[in-house]
C-alpha cells in the first residue's frame, strides 16, 4: 500500500465523519436544497475532467475528457442555482416580500467575486513563469499552489454545508461553496499538463448552457427527476474519466492499485449512471412507473454483481486484460439498469439518495485513480450526505436499511382491506358547506402531502392559509419527514408559493397541537396521517410515525377519491366520523373554497 494511497484513505474516512457531523445538523426543513448543494458540490469531478480534456494524453482521452467537462459543468452551473433558488424562497414571515439585504445589493460582494477572480489568475500566471532559473520550475509551483487552493477550497465546501444548518446562513453558505469551487476550476485551469483550451472552452460552455437553464427553468416540482438527472451526468463523468486513466496507463503498466481504484471508479460510476437514468426516466414519467418484476430477478441481478466483482478482481492481478476490461463496464451498466427496473417510481427518492451515495463513491474513486485529495474529500461527502438522507426516510417510513439497501423497493405488500362499508360510512362535503364550519373556528393545521405536488396546489393552499388569518384564525402546516416523494418536498414547495417558514412545524412539534385544533385541513396527504400505524398490527404502515389528525375536533380531507397512497393501504381515517371529503383536485377544491369564503 503506497503512502499516498494511506493519506487518501485518512482523508475519505475523516471527511465522512466530518460530512456526518455536519450534514445531520441540516434541517428537515432543508434536505431538498442540501440534495442539489452535494449534487453542485460533487461537480467537483470537473476539475479531473479539465485536465483529461486539455491534457496531450490521446485523442480518446480528450474526447472523454470533453463529455466529462460538459457533464460535470452541468451539474455544478445547474446545482448551484437550483439550490440558490429554494433557498431564496425560504422566508419567515416578516420577511414575505423582502430581499435579504446582504444578497439584495451589496455591490463590495458582487465586486468580490471578478477581482478575486483576475488577482487568481495573475497569481497563478507569475508562479508557472517565475519558476525558471530557480530551485522549482513554474510548473511544480503552480502544482503545489494549487494544492493550497484546493485546501481553501474543501475549508469553504465544508462551510457551505454547516451553513445549510439553518434558513438563515443557507444561501451565503452556499456562495461560500460556489466561490470554493470557482477557485478549484479557475486554479486547475493552470494545471501543467493542461496544453490545449479547445475542449475545455466548448465543454464548459455547453454545460453552463444546459446547467443554467435547467437551474434557472425547472420548475419545484421537477426537482427529484433533476437531482437524478444530475447523478447520472456526475456518474457519467466519473466513469469516462476511469476509462480514460485507464487506456493511457495500460501500455506502460497498471499497478494493482491504480488498477482497483480505477475498476472500482468505473464499475460504481457505470452502475449509478444507468441506475439514476432509470429514476430520472421513472420520476418524469417517460418510463412506467410500475415495478418491474420477473421470476429469478434476484438471481440474476445477484449472479451479474458477482460477475462484475470478479472482472474487477481479475483485472487487478491481469490489468492488460482490454476486453475484459469492456466487458466490466458493460456489465456495471447493466447491473444499475437491472438494479432499478423491480423499484416502483414511487420509492425512486430513497434510490436516488442512494444513488446520490454511490455517485459520492465513484467521485471519490475518482479521487484515488488521480490522487486528487479534493475530489476524494467532496466523494466523501457526497457519499455520507445521499446514505444519511435516505437512512433518514427509511427511519421515517418505518423500513428497514436492510430492506432499502438490498432492493426490495416499492414491493410494499398490499394489505388486505374489507369492502368499504365494512370500515364505515364515509362524509362528502362541498365548498359551500364548509363555510359555515369556517365561520367558526379559531385554529386550522394545514397537513400538504403528495397530492399537494400532483396537484400544484402549493400556491392555492398559501392564499387561503392567508385569507383565514386575515379572518384572525391561527394558521399552522404540519410537515412529515415523508410526505411527497421527496425529503424537505413540502418545505420546498410551500417555500415557493411564500408561506413563512416560521409557519412550518416538524411532526414532532405539531403532534401535540391536534387535539386543541379546530379543523386539521388535509391536502393531498395520506399514507402520513393513517391512524393504522398507530392502532393497527396487522398494517404495513404499522410503527410509521404520522401526523396525528384525528385528534383535531374536525377533519377535512382534500383528495379525488377513496384511493390509497403510496403505501396502497386503505386509510382508516376517512372512515372517522370526525372526517369529511372534499372530493376533487386538490387545486380546484382549494379554489373553490377560497371563492366560496370570499363571497
Ligand atoms: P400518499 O400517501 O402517497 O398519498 C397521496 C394522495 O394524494 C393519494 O392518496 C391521492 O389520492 C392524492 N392525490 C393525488 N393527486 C391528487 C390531486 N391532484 N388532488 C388531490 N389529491 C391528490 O402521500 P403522503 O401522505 O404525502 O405520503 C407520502 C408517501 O410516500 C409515504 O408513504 C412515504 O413513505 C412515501 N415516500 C416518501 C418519500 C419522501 O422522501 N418524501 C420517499 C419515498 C417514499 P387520490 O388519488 O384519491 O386523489
Amino acid at each position: 500500500m503506497t503512502t499516498e494511497l494511506e493519506i487518501g484513505l485518512y482523508i475519505f474516512i475523516l471527511a465522512g465523519f466530518l460530512g456526518y457531523h455536519v450534514i445531520t445538523r441540516v434541517p428537515p426543513l432543508l434536505h431538498t436544497p442540501l440534495m442539489s448543494a452535494t449534487n453542485a458540490i460533487s461537480g467537483i469531478s470537473l476539475i479531473g475532467s479539465l485536465v483529461v480534456a486539455g491534457a496531450d494524453y490521446s485523442r480518446l482521452s480528450t474526447a472523454l475528457g470533453f463529455i466529462a467537462v460538459t457533464c460535470s459543468s452541468t451539474n455544478v452551473v445547474g446545482g448551484f442555482l437550483i439550490t440558490d433558488r429554494m433557498l431564496k424562497m425560504f422566508k419567515r414571515g416578516h420577511e414575505i416580500g423582502i430581499q435579504r439585504r446582504w444578497i439584495k445589493f451589496n455591490p463590495k460582494l458582487l465586486l468580490a467575486f471578478p477581482v478575486l477572480f483576475v488577482v487568481f489568475l495573475v497569481f497563478m500566471h507569475w508562479f508557472r513563469r517565475s519558476g525558471t532559473g530557480t530551485q522549482l520550475s513554474g510548473a511544480a509551483l503552480s502544482v503545489s499552489a494549487l494544492r493550497y487552493f484546493y485546501i481553501l477550497s474543501a475549508v469553504l465546501f465544508i462551510l457551505g454545508l454547516k451553513g445549510l444548518s439553518s434558513p438563515k446562513f443557507a444561501r451565503r453558505g452556499m456562495f461560500l461553496a460556489a466561490f470554493g469551487m470557482l477557485m478549484a476550476i479557475v486554479g486547475t485551469l493552470f494545471h501543467p499538463e493542461i496544453v490545449n483550451y479547445r475542449w475545455i472552452a466548448i465543454g464548459l460552455a455547453i454545460g453552463s448552457i444546459i446547467g443554467g437553464s435547467m437551474g434557472l427553468r425547472i420548475p419545484m416540482t421537477a426537482v427529484p427527476q433533476r437531482t437524478a438527472l444530475s447523478h447520472s451526468l456526475g456518474a457519467l463523468a466519473a466513469s469516462l474519466i476511469g476509462i480514460s486513466e485507464y487506456v493511457r496507463h495500460v501500455g506502460v503498466g497498471l499497478d494493482s492499485v491504480k488498477m482497483t481504484t480505477i475498476g472500482l471508479e468505473v464499475v460504481i460510476g457505470s452502475l449509478t449512471f444507468t441506475g439514476s437514468l432509470m429514476a430520472a426516466g421513472k420520476l418524469q414519467g417517460l418510463l412506467p412507473g410500475a415495478p418491474i418484476t420477473y421470476r429469478g430477478q434476484n438471481v440474476l441481478n445477484i449472479t451479474l454483481l458477482a460477475a462484475v466483482v470478479g472482472t474487477v478482481i481479475y483485472l487487478v492481478f491481469a490489468p492488460a486484460a482490454s476486453t475484459l476490461f469492456y466487458v466490466m463496464v458493460g456489465l456495471a451498466l447493466l447491473f444499475g439498469f437491472l438494479l432499478v427496473i423491480p423499484i416502483g417510481a414511487a420509492d425512486m427518492p430513497v434510490v436516488i439518495a442512494l444513488l446520490n451515495s454511490y455517485g459520492g463513491l465513484a467521485d471519490a474513486s475518482m479521487g484515488f485513480v488521480l490522487m486528487n485529495k479534493i475530489q476524494i474529500i467532496t466523494g466523501s461527502l457526497d457519499g455520507t450526505s445521499g446514505f444519511l438522507l435516505s437512512l433518514l426516510m427509511c427511519r421515517a417510513m418505518n423500513r428497514s436499511a436492510v430492506n432499502v439497501l438490498f432492493g426490495a423497493f416499492g414491493k410494499v405488500a398490499k394489505e388486505e382491506v374489507g369492502p368499504a362499508a365494512a370500515m364505515g360510512t364515509v362524509r362528502s362535503i362541498t365548498p359551500e358547506e364548509l363555510t359555515v364550519l369556517f365561520d367558526s373556528i379559531r385554529s386550522v393545521i394545514i397537513v400538504p402531502g403528495y397530492g399537494l405536488a400532483v396537484a400544484r396546489a402549493q400556491h392555492g393552499v398559501s392564499e387561503l392559509a392567508k385569507l383565514l388569518f386575515t379572518r384572525g384564525i391561527d394558521v399552522k402546516y404540519a410537515i412529515h419527514p415523508v410526505a411527497g416523494r421527496m425529503p424537505g418536498h413540502m418545505n420546498v414547495l410551500l417555500a415557493e408559493a411564500n408561506v413563512p417558514y416560521d409557519q412550518l412545524y416538524t411532526m414532532e412539534q405539531i403532534n401535540p397541537y391536534f387535539p386543541e385544533a379546530d379543523i386539521a385541513l388535509v391536502v393531498g396527504a395520506n399514507d402520513v396521517t393513517n391512524p393504522a400505524a398507530r392502532n393497527n398490527k396487522s398494517s404495513p404502515l404499522f410503527g410509521m410515525p404520522i401526523l396525528e389528525v384525528d385528534r383535531a375536533k374536525s377533519v377535512i380531507v382534500l383528495k379525488r377519491s377513496l384511493r390509497p397512497g403510496f403505501a396502497g393501504v386503505d386509510n382508516e381515517l376517512y372512515y372517522n366520523p370526525k372526517c369529511m371529503m372534499l372530493f376533487g383536485d386538490a387545486k380546484e377544491s382549494l379554489n373553490q373554497l377560497f371563492a366560496a369564503l370570499k363571497s
